[in-house]
């Protein structure tokens, strides 16, 4: 800064005397150096030129004007001009672009908050006025705000505003006080409230920030080198400006965590600020940017796309990183992970976790197992601060989503291997047929530098034909004499979409075959797959999760009913137990493969169709149940055969007020009809009212059970049940029996006994008491001829001590109860329950008039209100049922596996369901694929309803508690530090609403969070809690 003279731009003849100040953002000067407002602010962006004219002085060129200022001396005007071209070159060289981009956005690129005219007391003409971040520019007019040239700003952290009048209000600082006026006391309320903001922009961002930037390299963008960049990658370590922040956050917080060091106050603790003082943009960028080509570099004004890949290759594919010495050697990385943490180092740790240390590998110490709690033994604060933001980052890796790159194919070891098999022609088709001796030929096979080729004789040198292994998608080994003449085959299908046919007689040879071959084509990181004894083997495109859009390789083996998977950015192994799908289905016209599993669904997509086709007919065949055991039938997620989860559930919703329910028997033909349907695909078997008889779903029921192999108890463990054991001692010895049985057993077994202990409840309407189920449930679940009591005794004491023997929660068995009453009350009341069910919002055209069967799901009754209003599901929209409380003013959507009849039973008369989009779901779904764990904990204000005497009256405030939610009960503690809860509540037990608006009046108590975003998140985990995961699934389909 210095005094220089100005001539004014009409070409006056008198120099104008002016204090100039120049920074990284503006060029401005002042009438004097007392004076706080500039006369005119050039944004440093906006510069084209700088120029030497001689007897000292110079030009400052803008694109459409031009400042002359002339220097008390050559030396000084030489000194001005060369700092300003420095100012302003590195800016050119970035961008060609300059001239349209920072007429656009003047200075660093502003986005304006609110932009227009205003008036200014005591100057004759409007001023056009822009309020951005902290600041409150002036421009003469529009066309300057354009061109950049500005007369001042304003920092808002020293101002204050005030209405005055109806059209006008004061916005104060010590220096000066701006009177405007607006054009309506309309948009006198939006420049209020604008400068408002722009005012606690102000002053919450400087403590943390001011602190970061403490670091002089933390002063520039990490990432394009953009001045006071005011985001930070938390986990990544780097600090960022906004532009590049955007670009972080489309990279997902499992890869980038991104927070801002003005807003997101809370997460910057004093360890995690003394993390990024430690480590430094500079620093940083010696690991995550030593090999930045020139040519990809970033500069402050890069368009967006230019972002979007530079940051997408430095952190998701970790391209420009400098690699650890250790890179590719897994268990010196861990060691080298587990010793550096105990040190001070926090940048070695960042480099070895970000080149492939397992931040939670074991460190072989049993009182600290991980590094974190290693870091923390070793009152390391810092490195458990970076380790506690990594836990779950995806590692950067060099391949780029998708593509087929050679390096899924580079086999780890070369293999090697010839001998003779028996080959047939390749097919373009499914081989279904068997083939005879005649259509196998013998051929010489080998193995060799990852082809496998095959020869009219082992003395021919040019074979007839070879399959490298990059083109082999797949591989069928197939269960003894499937295809024809000889007992052990396999095929291979190529991705010119043709199947090989090999086979052998000897069962040595083929294992050793298919060892080898697999051993080519599966790549390195997916060989624990080779491991296993698959009859389907290969690669996959698959989607899922939060990447809907491209579909990924995946590499996958199918044994048994598990399907073992390598997905492309995970290096565990998966497997998905295909019995206990929700759904399994085919969709798209054959061409997807939906795996609907607890707390997500997969998308799977065959490369080539041939393959694919297989892959469904196995994957299929696989899901289906495989015996008559318990244990082989399909299951629930809870483990209870689906066959007996639908009866049930069926028998509850239509059949508790039947008499004679399951001791009269049903009609024999549909009872058959029915179990072979469950034995084919228990899963797609719906059972509703009306289309079935309660009587043949009850007998069914009982045939599953009678016929079962190895029965409900097992065939080693029925006798020690039916010894009927001393009185005094019975619960032990049922608990202790239980405890022994088979996970699915015990699971199925609790079921039911919790049906009939329901069924025999409702004993006046149905007229099975405890001793009629009892003789009919004893010798069909111990498969005996019903002749001595026994069996029905121990099924008898069973139901009558449920709750004990089950350690039963009588809250939850009240709950159950209560549904149940509901639901007879429903059915009991002439005909089917009619209920008015609103769209989007509730007025008389929205109104559509329901029949609410008992089985009726909200996904069910939703997907029929759309029907009816002829509306189509897009993609991304989240229809789902409400269930909406006017009086207290508050909402909750409802499961899509909800029922509607005790919902609707249990409704107030001010309340309501309604249809709607769930506007969060997409945010809800974000979330929650990135979390890990299903928890949650925090601050949240608090308060309880209490009504004295009777009266309802509001009482009590708000207070600050500290939340711990975990999968079974929400605890409520007086602060972080507490012990002891104050309150405990089982999270199965709690209905979560929603408050619509500000003010609400809860039934019980409320919870309060400081931003939509906070309480999202309490809200998701409730849901996912007590959904057991459900919600990532189809919310709608
Ligand atoms: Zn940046």
């Amino acid at each position: 800064m210095g005094w220089l003279d100005k001539n004014p731009p009409q070409g006056s003849l008198y120099y104008q005397r002016r204090w100039v100040k120049l920074d990284v953002d503006y060029l401005r000067y002042f009438d004097n150096d007392k004076e706080v407002y500039s006369k005119r602010i050039i944004p440093t962006a906006a510069i084209t030129g700088v120029t030497n004219v001689g007897e000292q002085k110079f030009e400052v060129v803008t694109t459409n004007r031009t400042f002359l200022f002339r220097a008390e001396s050559d030396f000084e005007r030489n000194e001005w001009v060369s700092v300003l071209q420095n100012f302003t070159r590195g800016r050119q060289e970035g961008s060609r672009e300059i001239t349209s981009h920072s007429s656009m956005t003047p200075g660093s690129p502003l986005t304006p908050e609110q932009q227009g005219y205003l008036e200014l007391r005591g100057l004759r003409s409007k001023l056009y006025t822009v309020v951005s971040g902290d600041k409150v520019f002036l421009y003469k007019n529009m066309e300057d705000y354009r061109l950049g040239i500005g007369i001042t700003s304003i920092d808002m952290n020293v101002g204050n505003v005030k209405d005055t009048d109806r059209r006008s209000f004061d916005l104060t600082t010590p220096y000066r006080i701006f009177s405007f006026l607006a054009d309506s006391e309309q948009h006198k309320d939006q420049w209020v409230e604008a400068m408002r903001e722009a005012i606690g922009e102000a002053l919450s961002n400087s403590e943390v920030a001011n602190q970061i930037w403490a670091e002089p390299s933390n002063g520039c963008c990490a990432d394009c080198g953009a001045a006071k960049p005011e985001w930070a990658a938390i986990n990544l370590c780097v600090v960022v400006c906004k532009r590049c922040a955007g670009e972080h956050r489309g990279l997902g917080p499992s890869i980038s965590k991104v927070r801002s060091l003005k807003m997101d106050r809370r997460v910057w603790t004093e360890e995690l600020i003394q993390v990024f003082l430690l480590l430094g943009n500079e620093r940083l960028n010696r690991f995550w940017a030593a090999n930045v080509p020139p040519s990809e570099a970033l500069s402050p004004t890069s368009c967006s796309e230019d972002r979007r890949r530079f940051v997408s290759s430095k952190y998701r594919q970790g391209k420009y990183r400098k690699y650890h010495p250790l890179y590719g050697n897994q268990e010196e990385l861990n060691n080298a992970l587990c010793i550096n943490v105990q040190c001070s180092d926090v940048l070695e740790t960042l480099c070895l976790v970000f080149c492939g240390a397992d931040v939670n590998c074991s460190t072989g110490q049993a009182d600290c197992p991980s590094p974190l709690s290693l870091a923390l033994a070793h009152n390391q604060k810092l490195q458990a601060q970076f380790l506690s933001h990594n836990l779950n980052t995806e590692l950067p890796r060099s391949e780029v989503t998708g593509a087929m790159e050679p390096q899924h194919y580079s086999p780890q070891h070369p293999v090697t291997h010839n001998g003779f098999l028996f080959k047939t022609a390749s097919m373009a088709r499914p081989i279904t047929e068997r083939k005879a001796r005649e259509e196998f030929s013998r051929r010489w096979c080998m193995l060799n530098d990852g082809n496998f080729s095959y020869y009219e004789s082992d003395k021919n040198s040019t074979p007839n034909g070879t399959l490298k292994s990059t083109e082999i998608v797949c591989m069928a080994v197939n269960t003894p004499e499937r295809h024809g003449y000889y007992d052990h085959t396999f095929e291979l299908y190529s991705d010119s979409e043709r199947i090989y046919l090999f086979g052998t007689d000897d069962p040595d040879s083929h294992r050793e075959w298919v060892k080898s071959i697999t051993k080519t084509f599966i790549p390195s990181n997916a060989e624990g797959l080779l491991r296993l004894a698959f009859e389907r083997i290969g690669r996959l495109r698959y989607k899922d999760g939060l990447n809907l859009q491209s579909p990924r390789v995946g590499w996958f083996a199918l044994v048994g009913s598990s399907l073992h998977a390598y997905l492309e950015d995970s290096v565990e192994e998966e497997e998905i137990h295909l019995r206990k799908l929700q759904e399994l289905s085919i969709q798209q016209e054959n061409e997807v493969l939906v795996l609907v599993e607890r707390g997500r669904t997969l998308y799977i997509e065959g490369e080539k169709k041939l393959d694919f086709q297989g892959w469904c007919v196995s994957v299929q065949r696989a899901a289906g149940s495989a015996g008559d055991s318990l244990s082989q039938q399909q299951l629930t997620e809870t483990d209870i055969p689906v066959i007996v989860d639908r009866c049930i559930d069926y028998i509850t919703q239509c059949g508790l007020t039947s008499e004679g329910i399951y001791r009269k028997s049903g009609v024999n033909s549909r009872v058959a009809t029915l179990c072979e349907a469950f034995r084919r695909d228990a899963r797609s078997v719906r059972l509703k009212e009306g289309e079935h008889q309660v009587d043949d779903v009850s007998n069914t029921l009982k045939r599953f059970f009678r016929e079962s192999g190895e029965g409900l108890f097992t065939i080693q463990a029925a006798s020690a049940w039916l010894s009927t054991p001393e009185e005094s001692r019975k619960i032990c010895q049922y608990q202790l029996l239980l405890s022994q049985l088979p996970r699915v057993n015990k699971a199925t077994l609790r079921a039911l006994v919790n049906h009939l202990y329901c069924v025999q409840r409702f004993a006046e309407l149905n007229q099975m008491n405890l001793h009629n189920l009892a003789i009919v449930f004893g010798p069909t679940l111990f498969q005996s001829d019903g002749k001595d009591y026994t069996a029905g005794l121990v099924v008898e004491e069973l139901i009558e001590h449920y709750t004990d023997v089950f350690e039963v929660d009588e809250m939850q068995l009240k709950r159950q109860l209560d549904e149940i009453t509901a639901i007879i009350k429903a059915s009991g009341s002439a005909g089917d329950f009619i209920c008015t069910v609103y769209l989007e919002e509730k007025k008389e055209t929205t109104e559509q008039h329901v029949k609410i069967p008992g089985s009726m799901t909200a996904a069910e009754l939703t997907c029929e209100i759309l029907d009816r209003r002829k509306i189509q599901v897009r993609e991304k929209d989240y229809w789902s049922c409400w269930e909406v409380s006017q009086k207290e003013e508050m909402e909750r959507p409802l499961h899509h596996l909800e029922r509607v009849l005790p919902i609707i039973h249990s409704l107030g008369t001010d309340s309501h369901l309604l249809v709607k989009k769930h506007l969060a779901m997409e945010a809800i779904r974000i979330y929650l694929a990135s979390k890990v764990d299903v928890s949650k904990h925090g601050m949240v204000k608090f308060r309880e309803e209490k009504s004295i005497l009777g009266l309802g009256l509001n009482t009590g405030s708000f207070h600050d508690r500290y939340f711990i939610l975990s999968t079974v009960s929400l605890r409520m503690y007086k602060e972080v530090r507490s012990n002891r809860p104050e309150r405990e509540w089982q999270v199965k037990n709690l209905r979560v609403y929603l408050g619509i608006k500000k003010k609400l009046r809860p039934p019980t108590w409320y919870l309060c969070c400081d931003t939509q975003t906070e309480m999202r998140e309490w809200f998701s985990t409730f849901l996912t809690i007590q959904v057991r995961g459900h919600i990532l699934s189809h919310w709608l389909l």
